[in-house]
């Protein structure tokens, strides 16, 4: 009996050995002049493929880039990608959204334009990282940022924040292999006091603001994006209008932010109860904002939207089962399309043709 004991002893304590020897074998490899150059040429093999998976196909590929508001930590802020007929478009650049394009491997190098739905936090924040890292990784081609009254100050306000560090890179490296004229972006702003206006037209593909309801936030807009016969809308931040619901009739796709009044309301109550009166008054205040799940799938069912993509959850769902009791379920109760309640790199693509 003891020598078993023993022999166990023994055997565990081998296979403990062979493990930590193990690992630093690993450690090792992984850190090998090879397989740093094999690194960067998976790496290049990635963006290659990328830009054929997003940009070369008869489809529209929509990626929902960042999903959080204001206040969520764990998720990047408002930011949507589409891809259309060889077009790189992006809605909105919130917080740690270049990181995660980065992250997912979208193609920032092939972006083509930015549309600004309005100018909180979560919707400009890393607009200033989109447009120099994409330039960084190899972006040739001038940027333009479209929105509302007011982009222009926004679009210079970064140029002007960005102009040392693009001084730096390119007496380091020389105008020819970092021209300067690319590292600006170029605000092209459009009337705030239009209800519409086509703002973006290249290759059949025609991008539309319209004016929606932020309360008390002017000027405020979402976007139609229109192409071969499909139509995604981006809501931006809105409660749910006429002109949303008109404009989504039909909609191949719609993304749209959500808000659940009923966790906002616990919520409110629960800082209240804390004494955190400074935040109970943001969970009071925030309805005006953002519509409930109710008014989207109500407004989803009548027009008829394909397929509803949820982004800007407000209050954030820390977990699936958040997400389906708050979210999904009453969805699923009124609007029978297809619902996508996903998160950051959540991925929508509309076949062509049919
Ligand atoms: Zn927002
Ligand atoms: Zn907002």
């Amino acid at each position: 009996m003891l020598k078993s004991k023993k022999t166990i002893l023994i055997t565990l304590l081998m296979l403990v050995g062979i493990l930590v020897i193990g690992m630093q074998i690993f450690n090792y490899a992984i850190s090998t002049d090879f397989m740093v150059s094999r690194g960067i040429k998976q790496r290049n093999i990635q963006r290659v493929e990328a830009y054929e998976k997003y940009l070369q196909v008869d489809e529209i590929t929509v990626v929902l880039v960042g999903t959080a508001g204001p206040m969520n930590p764990d998720i990047a802020q408002n930011s949507t990608a589409v891809f259309v007929n060889g077009q790189f478009l992006l809605f909105d650049a919130g917080d740690y959204a270049q990181k995660r394009m980065e992250q997912f491997n979208l193609p920032s190098e092939s972006l083509d334009a930015i549309f600004l739905t309005h100018f909180h936090n979560d919707h400009i924040a890393d607009l200033g990282e989109v447009m120099q890292r994409s330039y960084m990784i190899g972006r040739e081609k001038d940027l333009v940022v479209y929105g509302p009254t007011g982009t222009e100050d926004i679009v210079t306000g970064f140029n002007l924040i960005y102009a040392a560090d693009s001084d730096y890179r390119t007496e380091h490296h020389g105008e020819e292999v970092m021209p300067k004229k690319y590292q600006f972006a170029t605000a092209k702003e459009f009337d705030s006091e239009l209800k519409e206006v086509v703002v973006y037209e290249k290759n059949g593909v025609v991008v539309t603001a319209f004016k929606n309801d932020h309360p008390p936030i002017s000027p405020t807009f979402g976007y139609k994006i229109e192409y071969d016969g499909k139509k995604v809308v981006i809501s931006g931040d809105t409660l749910v209008t006429e002109a949303l619901a008109e404009y989504s009739n039909s909609a191949d796709l719609l993304v749209m932010d959500i808000m659940n009044y009923d966790l906002v309301t616990l919520m409110e109550e629960t800082y209240k109860e804390i004494g955190d009166d400074q935040l109970a008054k943001i969970m009071h205040d925030i309805r005006e904002y953002h519509p409930d799940v109710k008014d989207v799938a109500m407004m989803a069912y009548n027009q008829n939207v394909k397929r509803l993509a949820l982004t800007h959850y407000a209050p954030a769902a820390p977990n699936k089962s958040m997400l389906d009791r708050f979210y999904v379920d009453p969805i699923k109760m009124i609007y029978k399309g297809q619902l996508f309640a996903g998160g950051d790199e959540t991925t929508i693509v509309i076949p062509l043709g049919d």
